[in-house]
């Protein structure tokens, strides 16, 4: 009973989180913009050949937030949070979001010189991490060129996201190819291994004594006669272990 009040609680409090963090808020909403702000001022400063770009984002995002100074209640709320999405959207979010996908590349790059396990995998892997490579440099310096304005911002990184998209799955591909071989090769192995437990089986079988069945005295493997009552080895066994020397 215990237990089921507890869950019973757990369960009230994750539904109170989820509608406090699903309802917007004057608050949130502010906050929000203010941690948006200041995400376009550190992209500003990394990526300077955009920053014309993002001032000019940043202006239009503005004029929907001041917007929400003449209004309240929900008008309010939903104003604030249309600025927020305009200050962000679009090639904005890309920027953003381009520090983590080219660390993804290159660990990818990296992940694909080591681990190609062999020649013919090696070269393949050796021919898309270069070409990685080549992405990655070409990315950083267009974005080192970066962009006059929002229009051609959007443009140059839908181009930056597509090649860092092409690369990565161009190392993908090699990667699960060289899986692939790593793979044919370990069942191989276990084949190998599993004909050669059956040969020694069958070797073992054939240097195994046999039991007598009148005295159940355990005979040699040659021996053709028991060999404590003389009894003739069983027919059966004769013609399976019939020694070979
Ligand atoms: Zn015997």
């Amino acid at each position: 009973m215990q237990s089921l009040t507890r869950a019973l609680f757990v369960l009230l409090m994750t539904m109170v989180l989820v509608l406090s963090g699903c309802s917007k808020s004057v608050e949130g909403e502010t906050k929000k913009w203010k941690a948006n702000e200041a995400r376009i001022t550190a992209l500003s400063a990394q990526y300077p050949g955009f920053k014309a770009a993002l001032d000019a984002r940043k202006e239009s995002a503005s004029k929907l937030y001041k917007e929400a100074d003449g209004l309240d209640g929900d008008a309010k709320i939903k104003k604030l949070a249309e600025a927020n999405t305009a200050l962000m959207t679009g090639f904005v979010r890309e920027l953003d979001g381009l520090d983590g996908e080219l660390k993804e590349l290159r660990e990818k790059r990296v992940e694909a010189a080591a681990k190609a396990g062999d020649k013919s995998s090696l070269l393949g892997a050796k021919v898309a991490a270069e070409d990685a490579q080549k992405t990655i440099e070409r990315v950083d310096s267009t974005l080192k060129t970066g962009a006059k304005d929002e229009a051609s911002a959007t443009a140059v990184l839908k181009k930056i996201t597509a090649d860092i998209e092409t690369a990565q799955s161009a190392i993908d591909k090699v990667l699960a190819i060289d899986k692939e071989k790593q793979d044919a090769k370990a069942s191989d192995a276990k084949a190998d291994a599993d004909a050669k437990a059956a040969e020694k089986a069958a070797a073992d079988a054939k240097v195994a004594p046999w039991k007598c069945e009148y005295c159940d005295n355990m005979n040699k493997h040659d021996s053709m006669k028991c060999e404590s009552c003389g009894a003739a080895r069983p027919e059966d066994k004769k013609d399976a272990k019939a020694p070979t020397k």
